[in-house]
């Protein structure tokens, strides 16, 4: 089976460092925020060109820390796209806020500027819940429009923050500007798949402001300000385990060849499957981090089973619009609200998509699809 994610292969290719690198922490027994931490939040800092970067446990608790550092909580509305993965909504939610699901651009299936609007005018007219946040998703590593987004939040009564939700998008850019420096706050995933991914999980919040870094710091340490008094009432356990940073920074030195990597695959499936699906798009401002190859086609599931039958490996991402699942079904807006969304749920399909997959496996790839989606 040609595999959809290369985490083992990319183990053993960078072996050496990571044994390197993890004998270090094991010499020293800094096990938690220890050097290596502060070494990979400021290596991250530049990479992305943001002010700075404070290492947390997981993406989700990146969402959750940056919501807490805002003071979002109940009776706020947090406007979110309606197609991602659960853990955007679940952290408004843990908040006590409730997220405001909002469609898709057909095209690049980020968040609509034009839908942000509209949800925002609904939630002021209907007056029950204040809107106070947006939270923004980079799907499959391709940037969302930042610039639409933030002038749309900006417009009314109340300016409106936009958090950035890139767990899947670092090392993606938009009009010259990376992931991390797009947002005033940006949450990362080093979840082993995502395009940096740890030996675990792991997390980033990167932001300008220094004083919000300061709460992020305090937050993720159980509440506790550098004084040792407690400072937040509401701090999780949600540091970045030295032995996850000391991997991590192995990692970032392969990440510009894997990345490229990654760029060149897509063009050739977008080559190869041109005309047989919908495929990502391939805007000229706008560079994609390829966490996921995502095409949309009809029938997605009988193509799905004639790949297996090829021996290609794929997924599909997501199943269900979020007020698709359970835990969200009481947030559901009326049918038929989020059209993008919905159809793209029944459509879309992830191919294999790592530096890791040989040139032969590509063309595999390519040839197993073609025959499918012919
Ligand atoms: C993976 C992911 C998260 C959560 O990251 P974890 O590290 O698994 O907690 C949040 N948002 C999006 C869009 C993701 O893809």
């Amino acid at each position: 089976m040609i595999p959809l994610f290369g985490v083992q292969r990319q183990a053993t290719r960078l072996r050496a460092a990571l044994d390197a690198r993890i004998a270090r922490v094991m010499d020293h027994g800094g096990f938690v925020l220890g050097p290596e931490v502060a070494e990979f939040e400021d290596r991250l800092a530049g990479y992305c060109g943001a002010g700075g970067a404070v290492g947390v446990g997981s993406g989700w608790s990146a969402l959750h820390i940056a919501l807490l550092a805002e003071d979002v909580g109940p009776g706020d509305a947090v406007f979110a796209p309606a197609f991602t993965f659960t853990a955007t909504a679940d952290a408004v939610i843990a908040v006590g806020a409730t997220p405001v699901f909002v469609d898709v651009d057909p095209d690049t299936l980020n968040m609509a500027p034009m839908a942000l609007a509209r949800a925002m005018e609904a939630v002021r007219r209907e007056g029950r819940l204040t809107p106070r946040h947006v939270i923004a998703v980079d799907l499959f590593g391709l940037p969302a429009d930042y610039a639409a987004l933030g002038a749309v939040a900006a417009e009314g009564p109340a300016p409106l923050r936009v958090l950035a939700d890139a767990a899947q998008s670092f090392g993606g850019s938009r009009d010259g500007a990376r992931v991390g420096a797009l947002a005033p706050v940006t949450a990362l995933s080093f979840y082993p798949t995502k395009p940096l991914g740890g030996l675990g999980d792991g997390g980033a919040i990167l932001a300008d402001d220094p004083a919000l870094r300061d709460r992020y710091r305090s937050i993720r340490n159980c509440g506790r300000g550098p004084d040792g008094l407690q400072a937040e009432p509401a701090g999780p356990t949600a540091r970045l385990d030295t032995l996850q940073a000391a991997a991590l920074l192995a990692k970032l030195d392969a990440y510009d060849a894997e990345l490229a990597r990654r760029r060149e695959i897509a063009a050739f499936y977008g080559a190869a499957l041109e005309g047989l699906a919908d495929l990502p798009p391939r805007e000229a401002e706008t560079d994609s981090a390829w966490a996921l190859y995502t095409i949309r086609c009809d029938d997605r599931d009988a193509v799905r089973a004639k790949l297996a039958e090829a021996g290609v490996a794929t997924a599909i991402y997501y199943p269900a619009p979020l007020p698709g699942h359970p835990a969200f079904r009481h947030l559901a807006p009326a049918a038929g609200a989020l059209p993008v969304a919905e159809a793209a749920s029944r459509r879309v399909l992830s191919l294999p998509m790592h530096a890791d997959l040989t040139d032969a496996e590509v063309e595999a790839v390519c040839a197993a699809a073609r025959a499918a989606l012919a």
